[in-house]
């Protein structure tokens, strides 16, 4: 992989190789870390970043859960994502702001120093080439997502993706494109990191955020979108069998967007391809990025400077 030139730590930027972190660092051995992905695209108007203070706010949410205080403001860490994807000179961009806790104590009730980091590269399709268009074969992964009250699902913290990295390497090895986990309550869950809707008779349904989910940010898109243009948004409790009567099927977040599922467990899922809502969807979600779909909500921010 080649890595960009820059990269924005603890107050300021600073070339790839010199951020660095102490081995003995809290999150490197607890996982005690809380990170964002915010994607930055190229629009008529220029590059903008997609709902960038919702991410920052939900960054922040999910360090408040780990009593970890941030040391910036959301003004200084929105402008720390504008300044580096400028300074890595990229039109579109993918960004990770992330807070960890660092060197200061090994305990796990440590109150170490937070270090705080903000870096941006381009990122295609995240779950492969295609993938938007021709969609992704997904299995039911065996790993479940925590039950609640054990691992906040609604913190989108460094440990919880230990969960995520069993569902998604059990999925790849067994040749599928992506893993979904069942809740605790075998009800359905989300992706590895994406979440779930499914199409009964051209209406949208999409798990809740009870299922041990993360409340994505696209999800929260995808529903607004949907109900602008007319089409019924239900969330309910889903069981898996419903993945294999559902009419249409895809997957989102900001790194996979807007994936459709053509096959589940090997069954194949509608007509096996994308189906008209999921179509009707990603035309308006991208048309946010060419211009086609007014930015009725104000989520696109002009890339500063
Ligand atoms: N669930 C999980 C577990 C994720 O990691 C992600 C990606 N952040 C999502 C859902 C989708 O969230 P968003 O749309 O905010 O990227």
């Amino acid at each position: 992989m080649r890595y960009p030139e820059w990269i924005w730590h603890n107050g300021g930027i600073k070339p790839w190789a010199e951020a660095t972190t102490h081995v003995m660092s809290h999150a490197l051995h607890y996982g005690s870390s809380v990170f964002e992905g915010i994607r930055a695209y190229a629009t008529p108007d220029g590059s903008a970043i997609f709902r960038l203070r919702d991410h920052t706010r939900r960054l922040f949410a999910s360090a408040r859960i780990y009593e970890m205080a941030i040391p910036y403001t959301a003004d200084e860490l929105d402008a720390a994502c504008h300044e580096v994807v400028k300074r890595n000179g990229l039109k579109e961009a993918y960004l990770r702001p992330v807070a960890w806790r660092g060197l200061g104590g090994f305990g796990l009730s440590a109150d170490t120093p937070i270090d705080v980091a903000v870096a941006s590269w381009h990122m295609g399709p995240y779950l492969g080439e295609g993938a938007l268009t021709e969609g992704i074969d997904a299995c039911v992964s065996s790993w479940q997502r925590f039950a609640p009250n054990t691992i906040p699902a609604g913190a989108k913290a460094g440990g919880n993706y230990l969960s995520g990295q069993l569902v998604a390497r059990e999925a790849r090895r067994l040749g599928f494109g992506e893993g979904i986990a069942l809740a605790s309550t075998g009800l359905l869950s989300e992706g590895a990191g994406e979440n779930l809707f499914l199409v009964f008779d051209g209406a949208l349904h999409t798990t809740p955020v009870s299922a041990a989910l993360l409340n994505g940010i696209t999800r929260d898109s995808i529903i607004r979108l949907a109900r602008d243009a007319g089409i019924e948004v239900v969330e309910r409790d889903l069981p898996r069998e419903y993945l294999y009567l559902c009419d249409e099927l895809f997957m989102c977040g900001t790194a996979a967007e807007i994936t459709p599922i053509r096959s589940v467990d090997g069954r194949q899922v509608g007509a096996g391809r994308a189906g008209p809502v999921t179509l009707r969807l990603q035309e308006l979600f991208f048309g946010l990025f060419d211009g086609s779909t007014p930015d009725r909500h104000g989520w696109l921010e002009p890339l500063g400077g």
